[in-house]
């Protein structure tokens, strides 16, 4: 059942197979024939270097891990960084074990070493995939100057559900997108040359299905069809290995069953074999052993053999391919031939990464002192931050703000924050080291302007000392202490706007951070209503690892910028929009709903039979809510205005292997300078398999001067609209299109062609 369920004949050995280097080839053949079992299964086995972790997964003492490492039998090493931490890990493998193979050192570098950039959901907002590639260029070469040489990133799950913490490690709803932001991502961070020293290996994660967990419960369930997976969840991960991803990264959750970590079809059969993929697969953290937990796995032996013959290259922390392999081979339960496969792909990352030349390439003390944290890369972080910056709303021009306005009051907890916009997963991105907001619009202001600041309200009752690894704590809500909200509401009297700097902390997504209310938490919600009793004229600056629920606010407020968690230059970023020196462009990568019961939430959906009227909300999804979202996915306004005119095709019908070119004319109508996201979607109308009523299958991000007329166009063939079908094949199938353009996914401007 399985291999008809996951079969699929279209793309055997279609990509990369070809691309291998007979040289390197060669290299590892002879690596390999002189290692002995213990050695190659050493290669297989990676060890956290947070000596001082605690709990069940990182149990092995660190002078076990220390010996091991001695003797050659640690393929990787993850968590260490710094050219000093690094050197002297490797020097334990390079002066001690008898074959002196190098290992390969990770970290979860996901939106940037020290340099911080937005975080890849924020990022993704921009749809500006120059911009994307260059944040992981420069997050590349500042790992590389660590010592580091593997980050595990990007994360290409896609992720429609609000509720679930990582939607913030991601790319968001749309497969479409999320294919060419992850393959961005990607060339970002291994350039065209992994041997090149500014650039690392890249891994694609988490294989497969982890951001569809049930009811965004992270680990979760994830309970998806065969043809869901293949045209929303796989996407992403094939468009990654084709740009040549080095590494995947498996998952914890199972999928319909079979946990991703021993799902045979997916690593073998999909990834291995029908995408020819030759690069190797990790486990995600302790995710072998984990096995047992989900009741698929007796014991940890039967763990190692259940990922081994699955296809898991290499064990992450859990410790169960040093333990029981080679018992595994002797029984007979694992072949020789499979366990050296996963050897030889992990050594030939290991000679296209140039670590054999030289083992110590990554350590090199002046490039660590030289490279991290400069103007440059700062400059960088800045251009990627007002890119991500998504303009929801902004009634009577409240939007921008002159520069010498008389007097600003810059309100909330996240005004003079300068930690939150580092986001979760910040790397070494100092604590509190970000650009506040109060500090990019006392940087941004004429003399004159007087400028407030009041906090508000204390969001989260401080649990952990500042700095410390607060990924490992619950948050608490201040919901008591309200002493802040006389002042704030003071000085709100007084000026003439307010930027109300109010939303999430960024502990309150990433890993384990899933939540059930995606509103204003704590006492947020009374300092908006106490606020806007004295003064209307507020602008919300949103701080959102994920799509909030901000109908209140935005029922009430005239101005919403969406600014996420924008990084080191954040407050820069927010200023260069607030004050009119960039016209923002950002559209969002997410639905945001109207409440987070509509989730999970997301433009692609497909038709049902019922309502028969429309009009009547009894049936349109719900009795209490419109069943659309608050802000569809691809929104975002700008400080001009643009039209779309003489949507046309160059001819109605094709054959399958044909083609038709799309064009459309976008004027710019405003008064200003402007970029427009123009998007193409389609609908299949009728087809082997239901599909949504709109996709993204193209966009073009143009920049037009005041009164402006460009013709952006599309080319409609196979690429556009083939699909994961009946006969499971990416295939076109004939019959009536719908072709859509607009500045966001709700446009109802259309064509119809048909396909012969
Ligand atoms: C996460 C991965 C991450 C790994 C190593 C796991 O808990 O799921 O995404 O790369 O830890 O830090």
């Amino acid at each position: 059942i399985i291999t008809i369920f996951f079969n699929c004949k279209d793309s055997k050995k279609s990509m990369a197979n070809s691309n291998l280097d007979e040289k390197i080839e060669q290299k590892v053949d002879s690596v390999l024939n002189l290692m002995n079992l213990d050695e190659k299964i050493g290669q297989m086995v990676q060890y956290s270097a947070g000596w001082d972790l605690t709990g069940p997964a990182s149990s092995k003492s660190a002078q076990d891990k220390v010996d091991k490492m001695k003797k050659g039998l640690v393929g990787s090493v993850l968590n260490v960084v710094s050219v000093k931490e690094v050197r002297e890990a490797q020097k334990l493998v390079m002066e001690n074990s008898r074959l002196k193979i190098p290992m390969i050192f990770a970290y979860d570098v996901i939106h940037g070493l020290k340099t911080i950039f937005p975080t890849p959901l924020g990022e993704s907002a921009s749809w500006d995939l120059e911009t994307i590639q260059k944040t992981a260029t420069i997050a590349a070469k500042e790992s590389a100057a660590s010592g580091l040489n593997w980050t595990f990133a990007p994360m290409v799950d896609v992720s429609r559900d609000a509720r679930w913490g990582r939607i913030m490690e991601g790319a968001g709803e749309d497969p479409y997108l999320g294919s060419l932001i992850g393959a961005a991502r990607v060339k970002g961070f291994q350039g065209d040359d992994l041997s090149n020293i500014n650039t690392i290996a890249a891994c694609a994660k988490h294989f497969a299905g982890y951001g569809f967990a049930e009811a965004g419960r992270d680990y979760n369930t994830t309970t998806v069809g065969e043809f869901e997976l293949h045209n929303m969840i796989l996407p992403p991960f094939k468009a990654a290995a084709k740009a040549g991803v080095a590494t995947f990264m498996n998952s914890f959750n199972d999928i319909d069953g079979i946990p991703a970590t021993g799902h045979r079809v997916l690593q073998r059969d999909i990834l291995k074999e029908a995408w020819g993929w030759n690069g190797f697969i990790v486990s995600d953290w302790g995710s072998i052993g984990e096995m047992r937990s989900h009741g698929y796995a007796k014991d940890k032996k039967q763990a190692a053999e259940i990922a081994l013959n699955a296809g898991s290259d290499m064990d992450m922390e859990s410790y169960a391919y040093e333990a029981h392999l080679a018992e595994l081979l002797e029984e007979n339960k694992i072949s020789l031939s499979d366990l050296e496969d996963s050897v030889r792909r992990i050594l030939r990352v290991k000679f296209q990464l140039g670590l054999f030349d030289d083992p110590y390439k990554y350590c090199d003390e002046e490039r660590e002192k030289n490279n991290i944290y400069t103007k440059e890369h700062l400059a960088i972080a800045r251009e990627a931050a007002k890119k991500s910056i998504v303009l929801l709303k902004n009634e009577g021009n409240i939007l921008p703000i002159a520069k010498d306005v008389k007097s600003i009051a810059v309100i909330g907890p996240f005004a003079d924050n300068k930690d939150t916009p580092l986001g979760n997963w910040r790397a070494k991105g100092r604590y509190n080291s970000a650009v506040s907001l109060l500090e990019g619009v006392k940087a941004k202001v004429s003399k004159n302007t007087k400028v407030y600041y009041e906090k508000g309200v204390e969001l989260t009752i401080p649990t952990v000392k500042p700095g410390s690894n607060q990924f490992l704590y619950p948050l608490e809500f201040n919901t008591k202490d309200k002493t802040g909200i006389k002042e704030a509401v003071a000085v709100a009297k007084k000026a003439e706007v307010v930027f109300l700097a109010i939303g999430e902390d960024a502990y309150q997504s990433g890993e384990g951070r899933s939540q059930v209310n995606i509103g204003f938490l704590g006492l947020q919600n009374e300092l908006l209503e106490a606020i806007y009793k004295v003064n209307k004229n507020i602008v919300l600056v949103l701080s959102n690892g994920r799509p909030m629920d901000i109908s209140r606010a935005s029922e009430i407020l005239p101005g919403i910028l969406v600014t996420w968690q924008l990084g080191s230059e954040s407050g820069n970023g927010i200023a260069d929009v607030l004050f009119g020196d960039y016209n923002p462009s950002g559209k969002l990568p997410v639905s945001f709903p109207r409440n987070v019961g509509q989730e999970p939430l997301f433009y692609n959906q497909k038709n049902t039979g019922r309502p028969y009227n429309s009009k009547h909300v009894t049936y349109s999804g719900y009795t209490d809510s419109k069943k659309s979202a608050l802000y569809p996915f691809g929104f975002g306004l700008s400080y001009t205005t643009f039209s779309y005119d003489n949507l046309k095709v160059d001819k109605e019908t094709m054959n399958v292997d044909g083609k038709i070119t799309l064009s459309v004319d976008v004027k710019n109508t405003g008064k200003v300078a402007g970029e427009e996201v123009v998007q193409l979607y389609i609908r299949d109308l009728v087809a082997s398999i239901v599909r949504p009523t709109k996709e993204l299958k193209g966009f073009e991000k143009i920049m037009l001067q005041a009164g402006e007329t460009k013709t952006v166009s599309f080319t409609i063939d196979k690429e556009v609209l083939q699909f994961y079908t009946i006969n499971r094949k990416w295939e076109v199938e004939s019959g009536e299109f719908l072709l859509f353009v607009g500045e966001n996914s709700a446009t109802k401007m259309k064509q119809k062609i048909t396909v012969e």
